[in-house]
């Protein structure tokens, strides 16, 4: 199977290059970087840390998909709604690990899912997905006496707040809580906030040196607080997942998917 890596000199980027480069049952079918970046040129081997592979790193996005059995897009949200929109024209499967989509993004990721098969998730490690799977089933048992807080901190070179993955968890205590999360979340504290509004689903944003990526779910009453976490230490764990459901979403009927549907949760 081929698949295809946009935004391929990114730290995501490269990981996902020697993830498809060692991977049996994945042939790389090339690497896209934005107009003007230093990477366009460059060998995807050596961009990946590997031995070079005579494929260079283009700018051709559409060639890219025309190549493609599958794309993984870990880019920025403007450059998604883009490829989302090739993936319909060429007929090309689409894993979306971008975050910090919007409305629009989101709109336009929907409409190119009613003819291709599109994976998006915030965050694409098992662990993570198993945490929202438990975090739902936490927040359904326990009462509204639980305040719930998602705690994050991130490298200092993340642009968006808060995490797609922070997200992701909140929304799964939506869900157990059988309420919006729209309606419920509390993204900013400053100032003088006034007292905390029961049944709001809070967020804080850490942001920091290297950090890859660490999530704690606090739910608080006034006699105890139950903690569940997740710390990730290496970005392959990502890469693994995208590759992974790259090879899943291939033949598959158009439509968004999860990585809980993935991996089968
Ligand atoms: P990064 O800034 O290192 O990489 C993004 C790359 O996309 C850059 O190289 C940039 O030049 C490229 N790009 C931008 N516009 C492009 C275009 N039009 N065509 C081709 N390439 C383009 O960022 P990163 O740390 O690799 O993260 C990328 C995204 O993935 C972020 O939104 C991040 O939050 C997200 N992420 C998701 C997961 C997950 O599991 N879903 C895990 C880690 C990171």
């Amino acid at each position: 199977m081929n698949i295809g890596i946009v935004g391929c000199a990114g730290r995501m980027g490269r990981m996902l290059l020697k993830h498809v480069i060692e991977h049996e049952a994945a042939e790389l079918a090339g690497g896209t970087e934005r107009m003007g970046s230093e990477a366009i040129d460059q060998d995807l081997g050596t961009l990946a840390g590997l031995k070079p592979i005579n494929m260079p790193v283009t700018g051709d996005t559409k060639a890219l998909f025309e190549a493609s059995d599958a794309v993984i897009d870990f880019t920025i949200p403007a450059a998604t709604r883009d490829h989302a929109k090739l993936a319909v024209e060429t007929g090309t499967a689409l894993v979306i690990g971008t975050t910090g989509l919007d409305g629009k993004d989101f709109e336009a990721i929907d409409e190119a899912a009613e003819m291709v098969a599109i994976v998006q998730a915030g965050n694409m490690s098992v662990g993570v997905n198993l945490l929202c799977g438990l975090v739902e089933k936490v927040a359904g048992v326990l009462g509204d006496e639980f305040d719930i807080e998602v705690l994050e901190m991130h490298h200092r070179h993340k642009i968006d707040a808060p995490s797609g993955t922070a997200l992701m968890l909140g929304e799964s205590a939506a869900q157990g809580r059988a309420v919006n999360l729209a309606d419920v979340s509390q993204r900013v504290r400053d100032g003088q906030t006034g007292a905390r509004r029961a049944g709001d689903i809070g967020f804080a944003t850490l942001r920091g040196g290297g950090v890859v990526g660490e999530h704690t779910v606090i739910f608080a009453s006034e006699d105890e607080r139950i903690e569940i976490a997740h710390k990730a230490s290496d970005r392959g764990l990502f890469a693994s997942g995208a590759v992974r459901a790259a090879l899943w979403c291939h033949g598959r009927a158009a439509g968004r998917y999860s990585m809980r549907d993935v991996l089968g949760l």
